[in-house]
Parts: C-alpha cells; structure tokens; sequence
C-alpha cells in the first residue's frame, strides 16, 4: 500500500509522522474523503474545492494547487489499483513545538493521504437504518470539515450503543445534521434541509443531491427544520460521501412513515446512481 506523506508516495509501514505534529497535538488541520468508483474519483473538484475553503477560514496555506493535488490523487489510486473504495486526505498545519500560537510562516503544513477499499453500503441502502436524537453541542465553526471531530465521535457513539447507525442532532428545536452525514427530510413530496451555514458542513453529496432536485423537478428547499417536522416527515434520509443517500426508517425507535424506504428516496438514489454512472462509468 503506497501512501502519500507530503507529496511523495511512501510504503505505509515506512510513513512516519512527528509527534509535534499539530494535526496529532491539537487536531489543527482539515481533511476530505473522496468516494472512488470505477478506479475513478467521484465529485473531485468540489471535494478539492471544499478543501481550499476550509483551509481559508482556519487561515491555513495549502502548499499545492488544486490540480497538483487531483494528480497526486488520481497516481494513487493507480499505485494502489483501488477500483472501488475511499480516499482520505487530511492537512496540519505542520510540525512545530507545542505551542497554541500559529508556527512561524515558514513552517510547512503536512499532507497525508491513502486509500481504502469500500464497497458501496448496498444493503443500508435498501434497508435503510436506525436513528437516535442527540443534542448539537459542538462549536459554532461546523462548516469547517475540521479533524477535531470529538463531537461528532460523541454522537456517533452514543448512537452506536443504541444500536442504531446514526444520531440526529439537533440545537433546541432545529434539526442541524448528523454525526457524519447530512439529514434531509420529504413532506408532501418537498425535500427540506438546513441551509449551508455555520451549523452543518455543506456535503458535497447534500448539494449533489440538491442538484439533482433541481434538475428533475423534485420540489426542496433549503430551510431550518424542526423536531416537529421530523417527527411529520414522510420520509427522511441522510447523504454522506460513504453512506450517499441512505433512507432513516426510525427515529428514537419510532418508524418513519411505513418503516421502509419511501418512494422519493427511491428515486433519488436511482438518479445519483445515474451521476456516478456519468462521472465514473459503470
Ligand atoms: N456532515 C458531517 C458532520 C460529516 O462528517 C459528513 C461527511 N464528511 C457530511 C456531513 C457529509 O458530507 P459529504 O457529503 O461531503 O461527505
């Protein structure tokens, strides 16, 4: 398995990280997973894009260019010769003695990416999962596809032990998002999600699927939803770069409309079916 550690591919067993690297020291970095299918990334530039955006508002520089780092991507799946699976890529802000203060300008972010292999979570898809509600408590920063990620582990745990797959948070009344997807949820053939603000990260699946809406003439609106409306909904769903669109048929143990995936879900997974297909080919 080759990795890469700052621009060069390294065999993993060989990839050495410093200590005083902030991104272990303080979680002082990003990161991006990309969906791979076909040997062929899925939704790259935005993924890429998303990056640069967050490295911004951390006011961190990105050593490389957008296209340096599709290359370097694109090469690695080559070395490993994944054909279906992720691709996880995360930047610190460097190695530098502990300090909370920003190192000198000099000071070089560390970039570190690898693959895995992942099949397509085809049986969630269908089957749909189980879901828990959790109070939102993390920062006010969520935008930021940020490593420290403790909030959202939080969740995703206390979920895990419910014997569910995902916790829905919410702040008060309003519906944010999950601990590693977007929630949208359908009433009366209308998809309805949080807007891209500060509270939620703007998936990249959340605005593909958004996309498609738009292109099929399926009703959405992009607007702050409610426990209430939740508990209303006829159907829910949750979008993520591994889970893409997969249906919520509970919530806290009550079934969400007949307890299977309902008919827009259906056909929105068909229809994002239909974007990988034109991106990746089949
Ligand atoms: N929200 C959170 C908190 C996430 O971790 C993720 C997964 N990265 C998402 C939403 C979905 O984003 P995307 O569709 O870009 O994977």
């Amino acid at each position: 398995q080759s990795v890469i550690v700052n621009g060069e591919f390294v065999e993993r067993s060989k990839a050495k990280i410093d200590i005083e690297d902030r991104g272990y020291q303080f979680g002082d970095g990003i990161y991006e997973v990309i969906r791979v299918y076909n040997g062929k990334m899925f939704t790259a530039t935005e993924h890429l894009e998303r990056l640069f955006e967050s490295s911004k508002k951390i006011r961190m520089q990105i050593p490389y260019t957008i296209n340096e780092l599709n290359q370097m991507l694109t090469e690695l799946i080559t070395r490993n010769d994944l054909t279906i699976g992720t691709i996880y890529m995360q930047i610190t802000r460097g190695i530098s003695p502990r300090n909370h203060a920003f190192p000198a300008a000099d000071i070089q972010p560390t970039l570190v990416a690898y693959t895995k292999e992942a099949a397509r979570p085809v049986e969630t898809m269908r089957a749909g999962v189980k879901t828990i509600l959790n109070e939102d408590i993390r920062w006010l920063l969520c935008d930021i596809k940020s490593l420290n990620l403790l909030g959202n582990l939080m969740a995703k745990q206390k979920a895990v032990e419910a014997g569910c797959f995902e916790a829905i948070q919410h702040r008060d009344e309003i519906v944010t998002e999950g601990s590693l997807s977007n929630i949208s949820i359908i009433k009366n053939g209308k998809v309805i999600t949080h807007p891209a603000n500060h509270l939620i990260l703007n998936g990249i699946t959340r605005q593909k699927v958004l996309e498609i809406c738009q292109n099929n003439n399926i009703p959405f609106e992009e607007i702050p939803f409610t426990l209430e409306d939740l508990k209303n909904a006829d159907e829910i769903f949750l979008t993520g770069t591994t889970v893409e669109i997969t249906p919520i048929v509970e919530v806290e143990g009550e079934k969400v409309g007949s307890g299977t995936i309902g008919s827009i879900t259906n056909k929105l997974q068909q229809l994002f079916e239909k974007e990988i297909e034109k991106q990746c080919g089949r």
